[in-house]
């Protein structure tokens, strides 16, 4: 066998680096060797002597045969292995599709089959959901991918030591049904964040968190709950734009206009000390992790521990380097400790980046301190400040939807009060969620209109008008709810909201 040149396969190796990105720990993937050919591995993870994935070539061929699912299916090998190695699978020194002739035998003879079906069914849901997270589309990809390597790759349907042939295609099925559950609640709890019901997020992501419990679902479901705790104080509370960071997509702030009634004081600091804990432990997981860092710094702000705040961005390796967000929550806790001087260089330099909120920011914070504690003053500047970017009136007639046709049918409970069926179609999902009666219904749509993924803020703007709440990451209409990754069109999401 012959280890290709690291040149060849560049899509390979960019595919693997998103996946590891999206397990999201600070542990470096295992090296990725590919090799070429057809060897009697096909796929695995050896853990001496240093980690490694290796990747046949045939699989990769294997997988360009599938066509426009190609990269899913590639993505379920990768993700797989990528599974063992950041659930910790190590001491079987585990590989996926094969068992002949290796050093691993002895090892493997070590781990019961009871020990390794439960393996590799975490690394098949693991693996499958973190891949819908990265943005692919696994479903249905799986079980068609096994038939076809014990076939091309004459895999007898009994191995010892292994899961049969049979024994593993239901557990793909199985897998994917809890992966796609898993998902569709992701997509359900972040499109329950962007409509602004926080406490039905946070139920969502409470359920995410005991199947999943990666740090990107600790950090947002803090975001759910801190931007709770922020919709429960006054807008004079709080007049600057907090940085709150949501994981991949939205990039989240804060209009509010509730009062703040007294016995919400409590309320409040419960949420934010629950917060406080999901950014920590999604830090415990990854200590390198920004967004979940700048998050905590607004929590401490909030809380009034300033230095704690100001502490926790100046624990960030990028100080030469800080973004926006970074220097935002930065400079309001400067501001709030007094150190005027500092606040303002923060705040200018955010301003400079033109990252989101940051003029409005700028132009508060030239007012003092004394200014920005003073309710009256700050409702009557606010009135006239509003800031531009939070909400417009106008309400732009939405076009005719393509639908998705529907096929199997997916229910699961979340808690007494809510449940959740949704619909897995030809690689999208449509679902519903019901909680304290009010029922949300998505669909992802391929298109609208002249809209489709990758089109542009301009051509959005041109086609469908402004929209309701604008963000950075997501623009709201009604019944609709376009992301984006940059300046491109990553998702549509149609909506209905029934009482
Ligand atoms: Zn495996």
């Amino acid at each position: 066998m012959r280890v290709s040149a690291p040149a060849q396969n560049n899509y390979v190796r960019e595919m693997y680096q998103k996946l590891s990105l999206t397990f999201g720990e600070a542990r470096n993937p295992p090296e990725l060797i590919i090799v070429q050919g057809k060897s009697d591995l096909i796929a695995g993870y050896f853990t001496s002597p240093s980690p490694t994935i290796k990747l046949d070539q045939e699989i990769i061929d294997i997988c360009r045969s599938f066509g426009k699912d190609s990269t899913n299916a590639l993505a379920v090998i990768l993700s797989h292995e990528l599974a063992h190695f950041y659930r910790r699978h190590d001491w079987c020194g585990e590989f996926a599709f094969a068992v002949r002739g290796t050093a691993l035998s002895q090892n493997l003879k070590n781990a019961s089959n009871t020990n390794r079906s439960a393996f590799e069914s975490q690394a098949d849901v693991d693996g499958l959901f973190n891949a819908c997270l990265s943005g692919y589309r696994p479903f249905g990809a799986y079980p068609k991918l096994l038939a076809k390597i014990y076939d091309v790759y004459k895999r007898p349907d009994k191995i010892p030591n292994y899961p049969t042939k049979k024994e593993r295609i239901e557990s793909a099925k199985a897998a994917e049904q809890q992966a796609t559950e898993g998902y569709a609640v992701f997509l359900t709890a972040n499109t329950w964040l962007q409509l602004s019901n926080y406490e039905v997020a946070t139920q969502h992501f409470d359920w995410l968190l005991k199947k999943f419990p990666s740090r990107e679902i600790f950090n947002n479901a803090g975001v759910a709950q801190l931007l709770q705790a922020l919709s429960l104080k006054a807008r004079h509370e709080v007049p600057f734009i907090y940085p709150v960071e949501l994981d991949s997509r939205s990039r989240l702030f804060t209009p509010n206009t509730r009062s703040g009634l007294e016995d919400n004081d409590r309320k409040i600091e419960v949420l934010l000390k629950t917060a406080q804990r999901n950014f920590e432990e999604a830090l415990r997981k990854d200590p390198d992790y920004t967004p979940a860092c700048v998050n905590l710094a607004c929590v401490f702000d909030l809380l009034g521990n300033y230095e704690a705040a100001i502490g926790k961005i100046n624990e960030l390796k990028s100080q030469r380097s800080l973004s926006s967000n970074a220097l935002t929550i930065r400079a309001i806790a400067y501001l709030h400790n007094e150190q005027m001087e500092k606040a303002n260089r923060d705040f200018a330099e955010a301003q400079r980046l033109s990252g989101f909120g940051t003029t409005h920011n700028f132009a508060l914070a030239q007012k003092g301190l004394a200014f920005v504690q003073n309710a009256s003053e700050v409702v009557e500047w606010l009135e006239k400040n509003t800031p531009t970017q939070s909400f417009v009136s106008t309400k732009p007639p939405l076009g005719t939807f393509k639908a998705i046709s529907a096929t199997p049918t997916i229910k699961l409970a979340l808690n007494p009060t809510t449940t959740l069926s949704g619909i897995l179609t030809t690689g999208e999902l449509s679902l519903e969620s019901k909680s304290n009666a009010k029922v949300l219904k998505i669909s992802k749509i391929l298109s609208i209109e002249a809209l489709t993924v990758g089109s542009s803020k301009a051509n959005v703007k041109e086609v469908l008008g402004l929209p309701i709440k604008e963000n950075p990451t997501y623009w709201l209409y009604d019944g609709l709810i376009v992301n984006f990754d940059g300046d491109a069109v990553s998702e549509l999401l149609q909506y209905q909201l029934k009482e």
